[in-house]
């Protein structure tokens, strides 16, 4: 019997090593690498070229480490995917799942019912969600919550008699998730690539991306500049046609690609004169990864939908949402049928572990620490260590994200023709020095737990240091 569900020693965590080893056989690295090849296709990966490498075994984790299958201690500076904001071994989390899987380990949300879980949820969303967001609809994903924003858009101009205000404009490496809509939005070209064709009345401007694409401009200039395509694909398509603009509020895996600070409100004030809806996703953003609640209070603006997901139960179980404005909601309310829904919208289990992780991050004070403590330290230690490297043309970030971007020239803003290669180049030393840290193209991403502390800041940042420098030794520029 599975020793996690044993109702005769409910200590789950206690023991936890010990009873873990009964969760599966033990086995060897190369048994787990042999079978994981024979059997397990992976997400976004090459798997030919990784089943002939092998995929690294990671087995547990606690606080801001993991461990793998041979014994191996990583600093995960990433967050498992920029997710797992309370940090791993959270025993009041594994607690609350184990007591609603016996109370009530499923119902659903549809037909005229509701439960305990799901009702204190939204009530506690509405409490830690900026003024105005009081609703909110349940999914199990960031992906399935653009798909369902999507659907309450249209939906709101439909009841709202404007049915042919129907485009949905986002940006070029914008990233909204891997289902056909999600992966429409997003303007991953390779993604879209391998669709014979996208979802229709979706179209893309360009990011705000200054360090690739300012050319001559000041930030400022760029920032408005970018802000301004918006209109200008507004006046394109017409006013009357345009439903909805959505983006990240900073582009997560796009590169944590941080918009000049004119960007935003520029926006806001374009959709505003057009009577057009902005939706924010915060899958990343949200949940204190910047220092706030949520990454548009950062920015300073205002949006009328939130995707939500990841930190929302900090990777634990699956769960997603969209929160809705008070104005948006009430025409959803009014407008009669809302045909969409999934089997485990607001899941009990996944409602009853976002409550305790939403508790957490408030009640422990975490994101409160990210904001006036942990975050300002490892934007200052990053910075400091990095700013004598001949490979760092800068680095973005606030809270505990940041980006680092890599240059073949830091005088001229020079990029690498073979980005994609240095950015692996340099993971791949992170991978051999038991550090997780992402690259996109030639940026270098970090998104550590919200729970890391001061000491545990100077080993990321040092091992971080370390890696790039490797990197820079590789390519011969140090
Ligand atoms: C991860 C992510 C998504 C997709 O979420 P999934 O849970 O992987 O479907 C959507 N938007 C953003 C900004 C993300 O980072």
């Amino acid at each position: 019997m599975n020793p996690l569900f044993d109702n005769r020693r409910p200590a789950i965590v206690a023991e936890s090593r010990q009873q873990a080893a009964g969760l599966y056989a033990a086995r060897e690295t190369r048994e787990w690498q042999t079978m994981d090849a024979a059997h397990h296709l992976h997400p976004f990966s090459d798997m030919g070229a990784l089943n002939q490498a092998g995929s690294r075994v990671i087995t547990r984790a606690q606080g801001v480490y993991l461990w793998d299958s041979d014994g191996n201690k990583i600093i995960d500076g990433m967050a498992g995917l920029w997710c797992v904001n309370v940090g791993y071994g959270r025993t009041d989390l594994a607690e609350i799942a184990y007591r609603q899987m016996l109370e009530l380990p499923y119902y659903n949300t549809f037909f005229k019912t509701t439960h305990p879980p799901v009702i204190e949820l939204s009530q506690l969303l509405s409490e830690v969600a900026p003024e105005g967001f009081e609703h909110f609809f349940y999914c199990n994903s960031g992906s399935e919550g653009n798909d369902t924003t999507l659907r309450i858009v249209h939906q709101y101009w439909r009841a709202k008699g404007q049915p042919d205000k129907k485009y949905v404009i986002s940006r070029r490496n914008g990233y909204h998730g891997s289902t056909i809509a999600g992966a429409t939005l997003g303007g991953m070209g390779y993604m879209h690539e391998q669709m014979p064709a996208q979802v229709p009345y979706i179209v893309h401007i360009n990011q705000p991306y200054w360090y690739a694409e300012g050319g001559e401009q000041t930030l400022e200039e760029f920032g408005l500049a970018r802000a301004r395509e918006l209109e200008a694909k507004i006046l394109e398509l017409g006013a009357d046609k345009v439903a909805a603009f959505i983006g990240e509020p900073f582009q997560g895996a796009g590169g944590v690609i941080f918009p000049p600070a004119n960007y935003w409100p520029e926006i806001e004030r374009i959709c505003r004169k057009y009577d057009i809806l902005l939706c924010a996703d915060e899958v990343i953003g949200g949940f204190g990864r910047t220092g706030e609640w949520f990454a548009h209070q950062h920015f300073g603006f205002t949006p009328d939908t939130m995707t939500l997901a990841k930190g929302l139960t900090s990777g634990y179980v699956p769960m997603g949402a969209v929160a809705l404005k008070r104005h948006v909601a009430d025409v959803l309310i009014a407008a009669g049928d809302f045909n969409h829904g999934l089997t485990y919208s607001g899941h009990p289990v996944a409602a009853a572990i976002a409550i305790a992780n939403i508790k957490l991050l408030r009640d422990e004070g975490i994101i409160e620490r990210v904001k006036t403590d942990t975050g300002p330290y490892f934007q200052q230690a990053l910075r400091e260590a990095l700013a004598d490297s001949p490979l760092v043309g800068g680095v973005d970030g606030a809270g505990l994200v940041a980006g680092i971007q890599l240059t073949s020239d830091k005088a001229s803003r020079g990029r690498f023709e073979n980005a994609w290669e240095i950015g692996t180049l340099c993971r791949d030393f992170c991978f051999k020095n038991n550090l997780i840290m992402r690259a996109t193209a030639d940026r270098m991403l970090l998104s550590p737990p919200l729970v890391i502390n001061r000491s545990e800041i100077d080993e990321l940042v040092e091992k971080a240091a370390r890696c790039i420098g490797l990197t820079a030794r590789e390519l011969g520029k140090a």
